[in-house]
């Protein structure tokens, strides 16, 4: 039997928590779904220092606070991967592998993940000096030195932001000249504590069993090994929206990120997005619960204009 709410929330980390917290708090029906455990990438964050209220915390804790707060007016959360979305006139059927769930209105919640490399290291050392996020992580090397690896304008523009905080920054490409656009490049060319490698690849993170001690880097053009020494490495090879299952319903990009209005709406009544998964800016847990409350409260408006 296919279960009714007010209001299905996919994905319960910073945005669809605070979504569903607005929307039961306006005293909506409210069902939030995961296919893990609420917090989202939160969970994979030691240390936070940029969410206002708290000088430090570490993302678990953090994730703990915010289902706790989230929950208090009657959400109701379910475990469950969402493969798909149903639109028949004003219903929206939400279903999983097991189960149906019926809502006039669905925030979609369900983030970004970003590209690894994929090589030894890389996993045992997140976290420990692994890093995917300057704005996050970046503080911790203060005076240090970092290797950003990649040539697009993520990595570019990461490379200019950490050379303000780190001693030296070692740029690694495996191209001999870079993606990102022009403006970015020659921000980053000015600066004299940014190195370029080029024609070279990350074969291994390297470290002394506690944290990141450097890379090991293969020339592509002549196969040349060397270890470059650095406390930390920050990877940009890409970012993926976690959008499979909403390709068919005509409200992602090419790129498969979700564009809304600044209420959070995409181009379907009723359906919002919220958090990582929208085409945006800055990907971070202060502007994830900002459009979580956009979409809380701008999906009263819309569930009672319908009901
Ligand atoms: P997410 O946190 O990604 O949550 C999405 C949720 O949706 C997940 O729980 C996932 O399981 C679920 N989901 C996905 N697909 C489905 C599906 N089909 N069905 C059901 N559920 C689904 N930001 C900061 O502000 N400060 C920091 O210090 C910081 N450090 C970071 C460190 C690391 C290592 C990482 C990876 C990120 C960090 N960030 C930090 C970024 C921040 O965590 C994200 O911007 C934020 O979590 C995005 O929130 P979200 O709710 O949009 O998505």
């Amino acid at each position: 039997m296919t279960k009714k709410y007010d209001v299905i929330v996919i994905g319960a980390g910073p945005a669809g928590m605070t979504a569903a917290l607005y929307a039961s708090r306006a005293e909506l029906s409210v069902l939030m779904l995961d296919r893990g455990v609420y917090g989202g990438q939160m969970n994979n964050t030691a240390e936070i220092e940029n969410y206002p209220g708290f000088k430090s915390i570490l993302g678990p804790d953090l994730s703990q606070k915010m289902y706790d707060s989230s929950t208090q007016f009657g959400v109701e959360y379910g475990y469950g991967e969402v493969t798909g979305i149903d639109i028949a006139g004003n219903r929206r059927v939400v279903k999983t592998a097991d189960d149906e769930y019926e809502a006039p209105g669905v925030v979609i919640a369900s983030g970004s993940q970003y590209r690894k490399l994929g090589v030894p290291g890389e996993q045992e050392y997140s976290g420990r000096g692994v890093s995917y996020c300057a704005v996050c992580d970046g503080a911790f090397f203060k005076g240090e030195t970092v290797v950003v690896v990649g040539g697009g304008d993520s990595a570019i523009q990461e490379a200019t932001y950490l050379s303000n905080i780190a001693a030296k920054v070692i740029v690694i490409h495996r191209r001999d000249k870079l993606r990102a656009q022009k403006i970015l490049q020659e921000r980053a060319f000015a600066k004299d504590n940014i190195e370029f490698v080029w024609n070279s690849e990350v074969e291994e993170i390297e470290g002394n069993g506690k944290k990141v001690t450097g890379v090991k880097i293969r020339n592509n053009q002549n196969d040349n090994i060397e270890t470059i020494s650095a406390d930390g490495v920050f990877i940009y090879v890409g970012i993926l929206p976690m959008t499979a299952a909403f390709n068919d319903i005509g409200i992602t990009d090419e790129a498969g990120w979700i564009d809304t209005n600044d209420q959070m709406e995409t181009k379907v009544p009723g359906i919002y997005a919220v958090g990582d998964v929208r085409k945006k800016h800055l990907r971070q847990i202060t502007t994830a619960v900002g459009d979580g409350g956009e979409a809380g409260q701008a999906i009263f408006d819309y569930v009672e204009s319908v009901k």
